[in-house]
């Protein structure tokens, strides 16, 4: 990489993680929900950030921030860098914030070295990605991906408040103008998205960063298995219906299909016990699984497994079960030529490259339906994210930045 007059101020990335942390509606962790007043706060700031790095700032109808960075061609493409800016309850400081943020510092880094590459640069910050306040998933990306529909407009939130109404209290006049945030595949070069891993791997290859092959598609399940409620003194063990012993000889084989298949995921995240007394033999649970893997033969392949399991523990114990599906996402692949100049920014930057699948979605999962995607993952202590705890060194972040900013110049040098 040509050494820059200018360098990533890591040091600028951190504090501005720290002033955004402090947009929150808790005192322990952040928690930034869309369309309120920390959000907006949240806009303000990144806004103030975006003028000074010499974009031009707009909101959209679903209040998704997008700063622009003018290219010496302005009819040119947009090559696109965002992540969210809402939270979970009680998060971490850098889950998607830092995807934001370093998108500004790649810019504020060109303007200080005096580069206008071919193109413009949008960097995006989205309204919503985690979906805790409506259920929902990718409201922003989805609106600019021109997935957003006029149905999601009316989710409602705990209290009732649709994200119509939403919108209309923090002053978007007119939330049905969703329509103009959309933009086309023609309108688009590429999008790129920084985001911590959220995850152990790059800790413990003890490397900064790495590139992100596609985010895993992942299948929902419901189910129930139906036994035979008794008194847990009367009634001999080996005769009993019990269902959560179906559920059991069930949940160990799931684990033993993931294992089986790494790096699928397969994931029994909540089960309900009926009657639920401790002198009643179980009549009925009723739980949920989730399975992700990128491979989508490998994923339909366990799911097919683990069904024809369940036909044998029904059998062999009496009971009836039933699994309904519930959600099926399908995978993204990351772009394999923008994945292949990630790699040659990270080897430049002296990093070793490696390759990681994403099991979480990200906004990246939403913008694929537009434009080609890439990813790039910064390492975080212990893999944690979703806490209070989620941590990320000065010098990592700076790293990633690096990589990105390096990116981004080759891309737009390269006539990718
Ligand atoms: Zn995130």
């Amino acid at each position: 990489m040509v050494k820059l007059q200018k360098d990533i101020d890591a040091i600028r990335i951190n504090t501005r993680t720290e002033e955004l942390a402090a947009c929150s509606s808790t005192s322990v962790g952040v928690t930034r929900l869309p369309f309120t007043v920390e959000s907006l706060k949240a806009e303000r700031l990144v806004e103030d950030w975006m003028k000074a790095a010499g974009m031009t700032v707009r909101k959209d109808a679903l209040s998704n921030i997008i700063g622009r960075y003018e290219g010496k061609d302005p009819t040119a493409p947009v090559l696109m860098i965002g992540s969210h800016l809402d939270s979970v309850i009680e998060a971490g400081k850098y889950d998607g914030i830092l995807g934001v943020i370093t998108g500004i510092e790649v810019v504020q880094t060109l303007k200080d070295n005096g580069i206008i590459l071919n193109n413009p640069i949008e960097v995006v910050g989205f309204c919503d990605e985690e979906g805790v306040r409506f259920h929902s998933t990718f409201l922003g990306s989805k609106a600019i991906a021109g997935t957003f529909t006029a149905e999601d407009l009316e989710r409602a939130d705990g209290q009732g408040i649709t994200i119509a109404e939403a919108l209309k209290g923090i002053g978007i006049a007119d939330p049905y103008a969703y329509r103009e945030a959309s933009r086309t595949p023609e309108e688009l070069f590429a999008y790129l998205e920084l985001h911590i891993e959220q995850g152990p791997v790059l800790e413990k290859e003890n490397e900064p960063v790495g590139i992100v092959s596609g985010i895993a598609g992942a299948t929902r399940f419901y189910f129930e298995i139906i036994g035979k409620p008794g008194h847990a003194g009367t009634v001999p063990v080996a005769i009993r219906q019990d269902a959560l012993l179906g559920a059991s000889d069930l949940i160990s084989y799931i684990e033993h299909i993931a294992i089986k298949n790494q790096p699928l995921v397969a994931t029994v995240g909540k089960l309900n016990v009926s009657p639920g007394a401790s002198n009643v033999i179980p009549g009925l649970v009723t739980g949920t699984l989730d399975i992700r893997d990128l491979n989508v033969d490998r994923k339909k392949k366990a799911i097919d497994a683990i069904l024809t399991e369940s036909e044998r523990v029904a059998k062999a114990r009496g009971l009836q079960i039933r699994f309904e599906q519930v959600m099926e996402a399908d995978p993204v692949y990351c772009d394999d030529r923008l994945v292949a100049v990630i790699e040659e920014s990270i080897s430049e930057l002296d990093g070793s490259v490696i390759s990681l699948v994403s099991g979480a979605g990200h906004d990246a999962m939403a913008m694929a339906d537009v434009t080609n995607v890439a990813m790039i993952f910064v390492r975080c202590k212990d893999g944690l994210s979703h806490h209070p705890d989620e941590y990320v060194t000065v010098e990592d972040m700076g790293a990633g930045a690096r990589v990105l900013y390096s990116t981004v110049i080759k891309m737009a040098t390269k006539q990718y």
